[in-house]
């Protein structure tokens, strides 16, 4: 079986590092497959302070007028896209698969990770077993919600 859909769930951690490589050496060679590699930012649910029951003191507050927000948040994505593809450049080249690389803004990378997988069809998901975090253990949150949340295989990699 050959996959032609592969994500890298990619924290910049030295796990997701070796997780990229490995995908590499398994579709890097093949013209019809993507590698797909996607950094989750996270987003929070209620920017603004609508939701009365979470925001009571805040209610008569608005924050950050709408406008300002939808841009800076755009801005942020951007130059956050613009660092993950000069980050990976050097990596990505000379591939001869296609490759993607993209940043989703998401409530949370587990959720990010599991409709970027829906969206394009992934058929595997390598990530690391540990990322960023402090805490030690087997498997960190984010890679133990993607094997609960996902239909697709997961490889994960230490
Ligand atoms: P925790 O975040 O629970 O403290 P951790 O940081 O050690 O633990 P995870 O966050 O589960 O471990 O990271 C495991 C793997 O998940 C990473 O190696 C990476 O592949 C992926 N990952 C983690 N965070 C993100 C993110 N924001 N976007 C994309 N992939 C991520
Ligand atoms: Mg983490």
């Amino acid at each position: 079986m050959s996959f032609k859909n592969v994500l890298v769930p990619y924290d910049g951690s030295n796990p997701s590092r070796s997780a990229l490589e490995i995908a590499k050496d398994l579709v890097g060679a093949d013209k019809e497959a993507t590698l797909h590699v996607v950094s989750v930012m996270t987003v929070p649910s209620d920017p603004f302070h609508t939701i009365p029951a979470a925001s009571d003191a805040l209610a008569d507050y608005l924050l950050v007028e709408p406008d300002l927000y939808e841009r800076a948040f755009r801005e942020n994505v951007k130059h956050m896209k613009d660092d993950l593809e000069e980050e990976l450049s050097g990596s990505l080249e000379g591939l001869a698969c296609a490759t993607a690389i993209d940043v989703m803004p998401d409530l949370t990378p587990v959720e990010g990770i599991a409709s970027y997988v829906k969206r394009h069809d992934c058929d595997l998901v390598i990530m690391g077993r540990r990322g960023l975090g402090a805490v030690r253990g087997l498997l960190g949150s984010v890679s133990y919600g993607v094997l609960r949340a996902v239909d697709v295989p997961v490889m994960t990699v230490k």
